[in-house]
């Protein structure tokens, strides 16, 4: 009987599981049974947009945390598919920084080309996960939406690719059950226009605390205060942002902070990251870590090492996203194929901390990089993943950091090349700060065509 594997998430790391399943039976290889099952409507995961907050229309916990006016936070260059170029897809070179509809757009176009939208049960949920000695299966129960069906099937294997930035981690402050505004997290963030004329707070100091401000700011806030709890980010913000100590309590609408500092508010966004969070998954097969670069307890990032049968894709931090998805997707298959034999536990354990050793030891950004990059090296090297150079794509990364350094506001407009196709990115018909259309016919314009 051909083994069956269940794929948990039709997002950037499920569609990549899919792909390289199809890419080995397209070799000529015997594939085992796929069924990818993903809760929303359609494929892309967080790059598929929706309009809700808090709970779905059947009462899921939304998992969009993407908002309106999104453009990549880094180059396209970065993440380009190695199988799959920016300029196949888009049959020319485009602008560097895209929006989310042309990153989705992207994503959806490997998928038809691979064919494997046919493997994915739409709007159907996983609830429940258990492993069992006596068979060696596992045993899946899913939940038809629509339908209000519940069934459940086996499986020989399982990815888990849910993703890790859907579930928000909503600290507490003193005085917010009184405050005279409106306090939210990212997750549940939208539209910046909301905050048009606004003084915003936002607490935090990563990627959504970096670009939800500068979306504040770009659609007219009055001000942006940003709070740390450990260091400022440091840039050069425009006049009318603040970096202050972390809060601690407000009182009516004003904000205080460890410094002794006050700032009336009119909303508080809290940019305090996400949880690792699978409610379907018991103890022993549940990830349990903080958002880092090397989690622990997966086997060169990927295999569960106290049960290599089940695999976690997409779970560290991330510098790189879309290729390095890919490089764990053929390792996952692989593994699951019997193309790579797994060493003893006692050596899966010992290479892990190894990773995590290294992990630890990082002083920056660029090291951090440069140990992503070597990360996603190691995994291309062991698979037949098409090899790219990981060093090359570390210097674009090198280089993105060094233009968000000169020019927060305007790092955006800048252009690289590709490394998969060599071809040079045009610079973007219109400067970051003035692009108001985030839309995907917006952003495929020629110059020519913009400036009409
Ligand atoms: P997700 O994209 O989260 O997909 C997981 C999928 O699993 C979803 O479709 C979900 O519906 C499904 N699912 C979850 N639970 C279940 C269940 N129980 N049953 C069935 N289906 C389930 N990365 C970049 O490279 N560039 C960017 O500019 C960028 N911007 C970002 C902006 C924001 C606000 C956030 C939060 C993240 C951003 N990222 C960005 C990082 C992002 O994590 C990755 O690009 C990518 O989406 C991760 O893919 P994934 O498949 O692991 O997870
Ligand atoms: P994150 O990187 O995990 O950062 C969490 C932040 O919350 C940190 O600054 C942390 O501060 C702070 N924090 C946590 N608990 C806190 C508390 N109790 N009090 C004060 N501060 C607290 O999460 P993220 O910024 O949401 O980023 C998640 C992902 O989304 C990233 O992959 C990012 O690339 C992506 N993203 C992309 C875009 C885009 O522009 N395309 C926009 C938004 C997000 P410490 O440093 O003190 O721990």
């Amino acid at each position: 009987m051909t083994s069956r594997v269940a794929i948990i998430g039709a997002g950037p790391c499920g569609t990549a599981q899919l792909r390289a399943f199809q890419s080995a039976s397209k070799a000529g290889a015997e594939i085992p049974e796929m069924v990818c099952f993903e809760k929303q409507e359609d494929l892309g995961g967080l790059w598929n947009y929706t309009w809700r907050t808090g709970v779905d229309e059947f009462g899921e916990p939304v998992h969009g945390s993407m908002y309106r006016y999104l453009w990549s936070n880094g180059p396209k260059e970065c993440l380009e598919f190695a199988d799959y170029s920016f300029d196949e897809h888009f049959g020319r070179p485009i602008a560097s920084y895209p929006p989310r509809a042309v990153l989705f757009d992207y994503i959806k176009g490997r998928v038809e080309k691979a064919d494997v939208r046919k493997f994915i049960r739409f709007r159907t949920v996983v609830r429940e996960l258990s492993y069992s000695d006596e068979t060696g299966k596992f045993t899946l129960t899913a939940h038809n939406l629509p339908e209000d069906h519940t069934y459940s099937e086996e499986f020989d294997n399982v990815v888990v690719s849910t993703g890790h930035f859907s579930t928000p981690n909503v600290p507490y402050f003193e005085g917010f059950d009184s405050f005279l505004g409106r306090v939210l997290h990212a997750h549940d963030f939208r539209d910046a226009t909301e905050f048009s004329g606004k003084d915003v707070l936002i607490i935090g100091t990563s990627y959504s605390a970096e670009d939800i401000g500068s979306q504040c700011y770009k659609y007219g806030a009055k001000s942006i205060t940003c709070s740390h709890r450990t260091r400022p980010m440091g840039f050069k913000w425009p006049d009318n942002w603040a970096e202050v100590p972390l809060l601690t309590k407000v009182d009516g609408k004003t904000a205080h902070f460890k410094d002794g500092t006050t700032k009336d508010v009119d909303a508080i966004i809290l940019c305090t990251g996400y949880q690792h969070h699978f409610p379907f998954l018991p103890d022993e097969l549940r990830l349990k870590t903080a958002n880092r670069l090397w989690p622990l307890g997966l086997y060169k990032g990927v295999v569960w090492v106290n049960n290599p049968k089940l695999m976690y894709l997409g779970m560290q931090d991330q510098y790189y996203t879309f290729n390095m998805f890919d490089a764990q997707a053929w390792l996952a298959r692989d593994v699951i194929m019997g193309r790579i034999t797994l060493p003893s536990k006692e050596e899966m354990l010992k290479d892990n901390q190894a990773w995590r050793d290294r992990e630890e030891a990082l002083e920056d950004a660029y090291q951090e990089i440069d140990y992503q990059g070597d990360y996603t090296k190691e995994l291309i090297a062991m698979t037949d993943y098409p090899d790219f150079d990981t060093d090359a794509v570390n210097k674009t990364f090198y280089e993105w950091e060094h233009h968000k350094e000169e020019n927060i506001m305007g790092f955006r407009d800048n252009a690289y090349r590709s490394i998969m196709t060599g071809s040079m990115s045009p610079v973007h018909h219109t400067r970051w700060m003035e692009a108001m259309d985030d839309s995907l016919e917006s952003y495929l314009q020629t110059e020519t065509e913009a400036k009409k």
